[in-house]
């Protein structure tokens, strides 16, 4: 093959296990006949120790920005304050909205508790509660936001459906809260139910997110695609990487629309570091998703079937070697040794890896339309620091400002309502209070929401921070407090 046809893909050998492992795969990739052109960055530890704080310099991002692909070893974040999450920061800049985490076992040659095991979580990468957005709002209380959007949701959901399409699975799973939050997790929801109809020759379901995670982590053979807001899929993909056998055996596609991050789920392990022990599984896995990514489907095959021999084979790493099932147990450069030399050869006893036609993602389907809703400004809830007051005080003083367009009508503390009264006097209550403002009229305006705000300033209450209240279209766009 001409080195013309070879595709430019970006590899980082990282830290700890990292250069091990990468080496181990980028032998059995140049074996099987992967058609890349790997160039090599440095990114992690020795990059933040020079005092770059994301740990990625300049020329590692004009590699990745060529290439669109990046291989990724795990890396070391080093101890102390001030090093960002290189994994986050290459996350949030390529705008890698999906996060892709398959979770096998492989019964009887792999010990598990969970036969027949063989989920992909589709966890969103950029939004929920990993926004960061958080703030102290007073002595005892924080604050963080929980960002859902239109937009996310769609291009995550769409991408679940479409991943299952592609891989010829047959049902997605969605899991969210929204008993309880109604507003953030609902819209992902009703996404979720809308974007489905789209796929009718896919089975959909939703599951409120606690039984759905006790039953993923009882019966995962019944779950087959799961897509998930952010924190969620956080917690969930690490519980099946974790009950699939070994963390050595998970890999990881990070997905955007123009680039893709593949890496292994596990860190650096430095402890096991320069060993020869640790399993290259899991990084093998993520390069096996790269290949399928950059249109190299059979060579992907290739490289599943001879790694799927090589368990039945029973040569077996540290991390997933038992007496009695395994037959060698070998180290990284063994391990992977073996899989070159089962090139060509198919899995005997376990399915056959078969990858298909690779179809690359339609970006016209992840064109957003945005769409205009109609909002009326009706009142404000304002939050007040104030550790001396009871909220009978605090409504009392209010009262007597007198201010006549915006009225109170709430007080909530914890976002349980204590004015009016709703009973709820034995709650334990912080220095945070919400005071909830509505419109004597049909709507207010921004200027007596600040006429509002300033007479309260003048008064003496301490503001540390507002939102309005809308409604949308005709339909209240906020939640009302417990009791209200
Ligand atoms: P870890 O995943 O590195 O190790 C956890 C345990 O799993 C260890 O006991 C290790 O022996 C075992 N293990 C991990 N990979 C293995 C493999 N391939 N083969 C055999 N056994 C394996 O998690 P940690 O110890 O919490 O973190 C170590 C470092 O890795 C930290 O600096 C952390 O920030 C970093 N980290 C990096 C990434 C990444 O780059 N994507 C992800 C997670 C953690």
């Amino acid at each position: 093959m001409s080195s013309n046809s070879k595709v430019p893909i970006t590899v980082a050998y990282g830290d700890g296990i990292g250069p091990e492992i990468m080496e181990a795969v980028m032998h059995i990739l140049m074996e099987a006949g992967a058609a890349i052109e790997p160039e090599r960055i440095e990114v992690g530890e020795k990059i933040y120790l020079q005092g770059i704080s994301t740990g990625i310099p300049p020329e590692a991002w004009e590699s990745i920005k060529r290439t669109k692909v990046l291989l990724k070893a795990p890396i070391t974040t080093p101890q102390g304050g001030g090093y960002k999450s290189l994994n986050v920061t290459i996350r949030k800049t390529l705008g890698l909205f999906a996060n892709v985490r398959p979770a096998t076992t492989y019964h009887p040659f792999i010990e598990t508790k969970y036969p027949g095991m063989d989920v992909v979580i589709i966890r969103e990468n950029e939004e929920d509660l990993y926004a960061g957005i958080e703030y102290q709002v007073s002595n005892q209380v924080w604050h963080a936001v929980k960002l859902i959007s239109e937009s996310g949701s769609e291009r995550i959901i769409r991408y679940a459906f479409e991943y299952a399409r592609q891989y010829n699975r047959k049902k997605v799973t969605c899991m969210t809260k929204d008993n309880i939050l109604k507003m953030t997790d609902g819209e992902f929801h009703r996404v979720f139910d809308r974007i489905a109809k789209e796929y009718p020759d896919i089975e959909a379901e939703h599951w409120i997110i606690d039984i759905g995670t006790a039953k993923l982590a009882d019966t995962p053979e019944r779950f087959d695609v799961v897509v998930m807001p952010n924190l969620y899929g956080d917690v969930a993909s690490d519980m099946t990487a974790q009950i699939a056998g070994s963390v050595g055996l998970g890999g990881s596609a990070n997905i955007g629309l123009d680039y893709a991050m593949f890496e292994a789920i596990h860190g650096s392990a430095p402890r096991r570091a320069g060993q020869n022990l640790a399993n290259p599984s899991g990084l093998l896995f993520g390069a096996i998703m790269m290949l399928v990514h950059i249109g190299q489907p059979e060579v992907a095959e290739r490289i599943h079937n001879a790694w799927l021999r090589t368990i039945e084979e029973g040569i077996h790493t540290y991390d997933i070697y038992r007496e009695g099932i395994s037959k060698k147990k070998v180290g990284t450069k063994e391990f992977a040794q073996a899989v070159v030399s089962n090139l060509g050869k198919l899995p005997e006893k376990l399915p056959v890896k078969r990858y298909g036609k690779p179809r690359p993602l339609d970006k016209t389907k992840f064109q957003y339309q945005p769409k205009e809703h109609h909002f009326e400004l009706i009142g404000v809830d304002i939050f007040i620091k104030d550790g001396s007051l009871s909220a009978q005080s605090i409504a009392e003083r209010i009262m007597q400002l007198g201010f006549e367009d915006l009225k109170l009508v709430s007080i909530a503390n914890r976002g349980m309502q204590l004015w009016p009264s709703t009973g709820a006097e034995h709650t334990a209550t912080t220095d945070s209070w919400r005071c909830r403002f509505k419109t004597t009229q049909n709507y207010t305006t921004q200027m007596q929401i600040l006429e509002l705000q300033k007479q309260l300033v003048s008064a003496g209450f301490d503001i540390v921070g507002t939102a309005n209240l809308y409604n949308v279209d005709g339909k209240r766009g906020y939640t009302l407090a417990q009791g209200e």
